[in-house]
């Protein structure tokens, strides 16, 4: 204890004060721990500094003093390759003054009147322990690309803002540019690596018009902590402008995603919250900027409250699969010929909650596996049930996740649920949604040729809603197209959205694809697809999606009075 204490002695510590209470004050706090010399004003400071640069190990700095105030010290010191190892500790009256000064490169700052004794002198041993380390790693405190901070100095800095002067109101802003990863690989790093610099660029010049700090913290990732408010639509738009500027024949679009200051919030928090907003940016050209707001906040809590519930619905009988008529409209009157198996969620304190509120939740981290492996199963056993009870079978279809193509037990996991079924391949068809053929397509298309030549049928769900053009249908492994809902809604006042369903349709026939038409409402809408040649509508029209014991009575109505199942 004794001999750490002895080191410390020698460590130099510089006070620059133009008061000498203050001086004196601090000289009395810090002689007992190390060596202090003195300066009165920023001239004198400065050749201090220089003359014991390799001794030095913190500067005490007021601001306001004369000949040379304390800003001008800073910027000098922080210019200077020799000097700007360091660690300056602000002494400010001024709140607003401590953020100039950490954006001129301070470590701290110290508010008048002086804090108690301890606080201080903990203050400074932290800031002279964390230079010390600092120094091994110097390299680390800015991005050598744009020369904003690294992701760990920003956030200590923005740590100590919000600690020190919760009075500035400071918003987290998060900069992310939209495919950085493609333009990297189309135009080489180095075009890549001039987008950066310029995006860093600009924010050094907002952030001399505007309180704040700036990182990058990760590849194409931007974090600003800035002073509220801001018009953060005319930010982007400054932004972006800098960018188009780069280059005539690429274009690059950024996407900006802001969590206003909220009092207790802490930055990493409201950092988290910013990249959330960020992400719901993503892709949406017209609208780069979402501010994080009350329905986001509910959003993430809701989100965060499902994930958690997951597992609980599962085991308390939470999940239920309802099923949803599709009817052969060849025939006259139209035969029921299968149905499509949709999951739904009877929270306990949520109430019945839509697939679409969880389904692409868990499709982000994979946990849709165990919400399909459920529904798969149910509707398995639910189609031997009605074999066994009224001596048919109607088929099931259920939908298939990306993430359930690409588990590489999937095509023995279905054939056993076949076999443990009692049933046939063709008793249970598979939807795979159409955005899933558009990415890492190749592999998927292995998969489903394979499950096909179990003996699947595969229906192509939502075709249309994504890119996959007419002419790749040829080549792929399917037997149904279904047609997103969006082209039937208006077909009946719409004569191109007609136009375009009777283009699909005879498309379809040409490749011998039978087309389920979705979201069939009105009988006009039937009527008109009928006369397309449309196969198979699914819809409100015919019956909502039903719980088994209700759809289980629209089955025995089509078997007794509606004259039994299509062919
Ligand atoms: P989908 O597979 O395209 O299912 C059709 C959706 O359209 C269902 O919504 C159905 O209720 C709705 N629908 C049917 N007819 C009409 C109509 O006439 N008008 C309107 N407006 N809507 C109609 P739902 O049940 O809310 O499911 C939404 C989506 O959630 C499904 O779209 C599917 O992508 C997904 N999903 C549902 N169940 C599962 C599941 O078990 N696993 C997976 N991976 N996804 C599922
Ligand atoms: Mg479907
Ligand atoms: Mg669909």
């Amino acid at each position: 204890m004794i001999e750490s204490k002895q080191i410390q002695r020698h460590k130099l510590v510089l006070v620059v004060d133009d008061h000498e209470i203050n001086r004196d004050a601090l000289g009395i706090i810090l002689e007992d721990e190390y060596e202090v010399i003195y300066a009165e004003n920023g001239a004198q400071a400065l050749e201090q500094i220089r003359t014991n640069a390799d001794r030095l190990s913190i500067v005490l700095l007021d601001l306001m003093m004369p000949v040379m105030d304390g800003f001008e010290v800073l910027r000098r010191v922080t210019a200077d390759e020799r000097l700007r190892h360091i660690p300056v500790i602000v002494l400010t009256a001024e709140k607003n003054a401590e953020l100039r000064a950490l954006q001129l490169g301070a470590s701290d700052f110290i508010t008048k009147p002086f804090d108690v004794p301890e606080i201080i002198i903990a203050r400074v041993a932290r800031i002279i322990e964390l230079s010390e380390g600092r120094q091994l790693i110097s390299a680390a405190e800015h991005d050598p690309l744009t020369l904003l901070y690294s992701r760990n100095f920003f956030f200590e800095y923005a740590n100590r803002l919000f600690r020190y002067s919760p009075e500035l109101r400071m918003d987290a802003v998060v900069l992310n540019i939209e495919k950085f990863h493609a333009i990297n690989a189309v135009n080489g790093r180095e075009f890549g690596d001039e987008v950066l610099r310029v995006i860093g660029d600009e924010i050094h010049a907002f952030l001399a018009e505007t309180q704040g700090i700036a990182s990058r913290t990760e590849a194409d990732r931007f974090d600003i902590y800035c002073q509220q408010p801001q018009d953060y639509h005319a930010v982007m738009n400054r932004f972006q402008a800098k960018v188009n500027g780069i280059s005539s024949n690429v274009s690059i679009h950024l996407r900006m995603g802001v969590k206003p200051w909220q009092q207790g919030v802490e930055p990493v928090l409201q950092f988290d919250g910013a990249r959330a907003a960020c992400n719901m940016a993503r892709g949406d050209y017209q609208n780069p900027v979402m501010i994080y707001d009350e329905d986001m906040r509910r959003r993430e809590l809701l989100n965060q409250r499902l994930l958690n519930d997951l597992r609980s619905a599962v085991t308390q009988k939470q999940l239920a699969v309802f099923y949803q008529p599709k009817y052969d409209i060849r025939s006259d009157p139209p035969r029921l010929s299968s149905a499509e198996a949709l999951i739904r969620w009877r929270h306990p304190e949520l109430g019945m909650i839509a697939p679409g509120e969880f389904v692409p939740l868990f499709e982000g981290n994979g946990h849709i596996s165990i919400v399909d492996a459920f529904v798969w199963h149910e509707a398995a056993r639910q189609v031997a049930l009605w074999k066994a009870r009224f001596g048919v079978t109607l088929p099931v279809s259920v939908n298939l996740s990306r993430a359930d193509v690409f588990d590489p037990t999937l095509v023995s996991r279905l054939d056993r649920l076949i076999r443990d079924n009692g049933l046939e391949f063709k008793d249970l068809k598979l939807e795979v949604t159409e955005s899933a053929y558009t990415e890492k397509a190749s592999d998927l298309l292995e998969v489903v040729r394979q499950l096909r030549r179990l003996g699947f049928e595969i229906e192509m769900d939502d075709f249309g809603s994504g890119y996959s053009s007419l002419n790749m249908l040829s080549d792929m492994p399917i037997d149904v197209l279904k047609m997103d809902m969006k082209f039937v809604r208006n077909i009946e006042s719409s004569e191109t959205d007609f136009r375009l369903v009777k283009l699909i349709l005879d498309i379809a026939k040409y490749l011998r694809l039978r087309v389920v038409a979705e979201g069939v409402e009105t009988e006009g809408q039937l009527n008109l697809l009928k006369d397309a040649g449309c196969d198979l509508v699914q819809g409100y029209y015919f019956s909502r999606p039903l719980p088994p014991e209700e759809f289980e009575k629209l089955l025995e109505r089509e078997l007794t009075i509606g004259g039994g199942l299509a062919k």
